[in-house]
């Protein structure tokens, strides 16, 4: 195996994924854009959405848990997953590897259940390139000072790598015109109640309504056209 993952032979993504009536919900934002608040307030609104737990080679945060917030891996673990094509996708992110495995997006696709996808600009790219009805979100901080601000005050990273997130911000915000939907995260219950909106609003679409159009439907065929 090569030392470099980058230069590994890439196998077939994991794709295509199970058909059922679930969604891949993708959510991107800069570090420090507070998607991680609004996903888990979004979450306690909206039933039935699974959010994927990534695989990443970065050191766990204090309070961070393992299998929980992230399944935190050595790379030569990550390279062997890569290896094994276990990823939906996979990037390189300030630095560190991280990873959609495709196990648990299939179990959530296959039970019906839409599934979050917290991941970077380039995860959204793989990720629009393999599923075409994957619904994306981009959430905007109010500005580049705020950013700054919450991201600081956050107090996660050291000076090094808090330079290196905030430089890669402004490439990540001009990555939003990619995505369907944009949410500035302004007000945290506005921010949140757009998102749970988002993931509602996707399940009336019509072609994800047919099943149960159809059975209402059913219950007008003895309905003589003349009646009434
Ligand atoms: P953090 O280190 O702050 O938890 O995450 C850094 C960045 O990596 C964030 O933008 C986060 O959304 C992204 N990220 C987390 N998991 C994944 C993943 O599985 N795939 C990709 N492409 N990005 C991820």
């Amino acid at each position: 195996m090569s030392s470099n993952v980058e230069d590994q032979e890439q196998p077939e993504s994991c794709v295509p994924l199970s058909v059922g009536r679930g969604r891949l919900i993708v959510v991107s934002s800069p570090s420090g854009g507070g998607k991680g608040t609004l996903i888990r307030r979004a979450l306690k609104i909206v039933p039935d959405v699974g959010y994927s737990v990534s695989f990443t080679t970065r050191d766990p945060r204090a309070g961070e848990v393992h299998g929980q917030h992230y399944f935190f891996v050595t790379p030569e673990e990550f390279k062997a997953m890569v290896s094994a094509g276990a990823f939906l996708e996979w990037a390189i992110v300030h630095g560190n590897l991280y990873g959609t495995a495709c196990a648990q997006v299939e179990r959530e696709l296959a039970e019906g259940r839409d599934i979050i996808l917290e991941i970077d600009v380039q995860g959204a790219d793989s990720v629009r390139g393999l599923v075409q009805d994957a619904v994306t979100v981009f959430i905007l901080p109010p500005s580049f000072e705020i950013l700054r601000e919450r991201l600081t005050a956050r107090g996660t990273e050291d000076l090094e790598d808090l330079a290196l997130r905030l430089r890669n911000s402004r490439a990540e915000v001009e990555a939003y015109d990619r995505f369907e939907y944009v949410i500035i995260n302004d007000d945290a219950d506005r921010a949140a109640a757009q998102l749970a909106s988002v993931i509602l609003a996707e399940r009336a679409r019509r072609e994800r309504q047919e099943e149960a159009a159809g059975r209402v439907l059913e219950s007008f065929t003895h309905v003589a056209e003349t009646s009434g």
